[in-house]
């Protein structure tokens, strides 16, 4: 059995030997395959490499065309941008120099600012004590200026009550004479018996300031020599200045809270109407500035009564005017108006309120806010005023004229405590306040227009009161007798009522004096009119007007008596009220 075996494997190993060397001849015919092409490819690589050296030089070439151009380009770039540093530079520096110039600028504006910022604040500083130490002034300031309002207060009150003293110890009924110049009318004859006298003599002489001496001589008598003495007598050249200068102080007591009533008295051209309005004021009150020095009474005493308002605070004092006359024993408002505005008289009447007090109902008062208005109005009221030529003077006043000026006085509190320091004005003025504010509540709703214009909304205020005071000022009527006048008829009526209205006065004046119960205010439409300014605490100054001309010694005397019969009334106040008797000095 073995050597078969042997026999097959040696077969295998010559097969598997036969297809190696196949395979080796394959391989073998690959190599050469795999050469040739090898060496083709040497071929072709040596071709290219030619192509590629001629390329490279090619390349070479044209990098160094290429970096010519750039060269070129660049530096003809680099000079531009060299000229463009060189101008930014040039920019730059300028910028810089402008910079450092700005820099340097703002550091002394800084500077200067800061400068003015510190002198600021120190000024502030300084300002601020300044203004703390002005603040402790006006703080001191301010309390002692309470103090001295407060002292000034107490003064005030002081000096009202001193004041009203001096008025009462004076006389709270004053009596002055006032003797005026002879005057070419005073040649021409007159009616009396005695035709071979000198008419034009001067009779009345002022012997001092306060005696009035008159020659009284009868044909076939010696003459005597007669005295009236009057708290004040004024000579023909005293001016109305001096007039108005004891007057003034009156005044003052109408703005303390007192009626206060001035009147003239005297025979028809003695001078009443030129002592009470002036030359130029009755029916006209145009004046120049020269005439103002003629003014009356009654012009002077309104511009005071306004200038002491000025120094009172503003809107606590208001003025109403009313103009009136009696004629005949009636009353005309001489500021009434008809429905169409025409000024015209209308009759009213007087009565007696509630209260005692003298009102006229329907009266126009007319509100005024100065002098000049009022002048205006009471101008007005002076046309319509009735004149009759007499035989004594051609513009004789046949009637009295009143013109009243009510001062209403808003008072706020409850009492006046503070306006008048004595207790009995205060008291007073309480009573009435209460009454004139119910009373003008009840005035609103019945009023006149010119009522309408006060400030009545001020009334509004419960804690407010309105105290009103009067001041009248009256030119009464000639006190002639009727013979010397040579008149008849209608003006002979006229002249009784007159007289009769004089003589009421003259009675209501001893009535004071005599300290009578019953004072007859009602016996004639003019004392009843001015009862609230005659008697009582009321100031009254009666000027006795007299002609100094023998011609009028009758009425001259007539008026002296009249005088010295009123004069009675302030010496009998005087011994109730244990004043001493005033010296005769003024
Ligand atoms: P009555 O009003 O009393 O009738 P008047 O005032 O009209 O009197 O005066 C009569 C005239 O006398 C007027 O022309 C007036 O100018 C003049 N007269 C009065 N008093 C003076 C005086 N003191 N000074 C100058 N003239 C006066
Ligand atoms: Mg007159």
């Amino acid at each position: 059995m073995r050597p078969r075996r042997g026999l097959v494997s040696s077969s295998v190993w010559a097969q598997r030997l036969r297809q190696l060397e196949h395979r080796l001849r394959t391989k073998e015919e690959r190599i050469v395959v795999l050469e040739t092409e090898n060496a083709v490819l040497h071929l072709k690589l040596a071709e290219y490499e030619g192509l590629a050296g001629r390329s490279t030089n090619e390349v070479l070439q044209l990098y160094a065309a290429h970096g010519q151009q750039m060269k070129f380009q660049r530096s003809s770039v680099v000079t531009q941008l060299h000229g463009a540093i060189k101008r930014l530079k040039q920019d730059l520096k300028s910028l810089h120099s402008f910079a450092l110039e700005l820099s340097k600028d703002l550091q002394h504006q800084s500077k200067t600012c800061l400068y003015q910022v510190l002198a600021a604040v120190q000024g502030i500083q300084l300002q601020n004590e300044a203004m703390q130490m002005f603040q402790i002034k006006a703080f001191d300031l301010e309390q002692s200026l309470q103090e001295v309002t407060e002292r000034y207060e107490k003064e005030k009150q002081k000096r009202k009550a001193l004041h009203n003293s001096l008025i009462e110890l004076r006389g709270n009924i004053r009596v002055h004479c006032r003797i005026r110049p002879l005057l070419p009318f005073d040649d021409a004859a007159g009616h009396s018996q005695d035709r071979q006298r000198n008419f034009s003599e001067k009779v009345a002489y002022a012997a001092d300031d306060e005696t009035i001496l008159v020659k009284c001589s009868r044909p076939g008598h010696a003459s005597v020599n007669k005295t009236f003495q009057f708290e004040r007598v004024y000579n023909d050249l005293e001016s109305q200045d001096a007039i108005f200068a004891d007057v003034a102080p009156l005044l003052t007591s109408l703005l303390d809270g007192y009626n206060v009533c001035i009147m003239a008295y005297g025979q028809t051209g003695s001078g009443k109407t030129y002592t009470m309005l002036g030359p130029q004021l009755e029916g006209n009150l145009a004046f120049t500035t020269e005439e103002e020095s003629e003014l009356g009474i009654i012009p002077r005493a309104t511009q005071e009564v306004f200038r002491l308002i000025s120094e009172k605070p503003p809107g606590s004092y208001w003025v109403e005017v009313s103009v009136v006359e009696v004629y005949n024993n009636e009353i005309f408002d001489l500021l009434a108006k008809d429905s169409c505005g025409k000024v015209f008289g209308i009759k009213r009447d007087v009565v007696t309120t509630r209260e005692g007090k003298s009102d006229v109902p329907l009266l126009t008062h007319e509100t005024v806010e100065n002098a000049s208005e009022f002048l205006h109005l009471v101008n007005k009221g002076l046309q319509l005023r009735v004149t009759h030529p007499t035989m004594v003077h051609a513009h004789s006043s046949r009637s009295h004229l009143v013109v009243t000026l009510t001062i209403t006085t808003v008072v706020f509190g409850d009492n006046f405590g503070t306006l008048w320091e004595d207790e009995q004005t205060s008291q007073r003025l309480n009573k009435e306040a209460s009454f004139t504010f119910t009373q003008k509540m009840r005035d609103n709703k019945s009023t006149s227009s010119s009522r309408a214009s006060s400030p009545v909304q001020l009334e509004a205020t419960e804690k407010m009161k309105q105290v009103k005071t009067r001041l009248q000022l009256v030119d009464l009527a000639g006190s002639e007798c009727v013979g010397m006048s040579g008149v008849t008829g209608a003006v002979l009526r006229e002249t009784s009522f007159i007289n009769r209205s004089l003589s009421a006065l003259a009675d209501v004046l001893g009535a004071t004096a005599e300290q009578r119960a019953h004072i007859p205010y009602r016996n004639s439409k003019l004392t009843h009119l001015l009862q609230d300014s005659v008697g009582g605490d009321a100031k009254l100054l009666v000027m006795v007007c007299i002609s100094p001309g023998q011609k009028y010694l009758t009425e001259s005397m007539q008026s002296l008596g009249f005088g010295t019969r009123a004069r009675q009334v302030q010496r009998g106040q005087i011994k109730k009220k244990n004043f001493p008797v005033p010296s005769k000095g003024k």
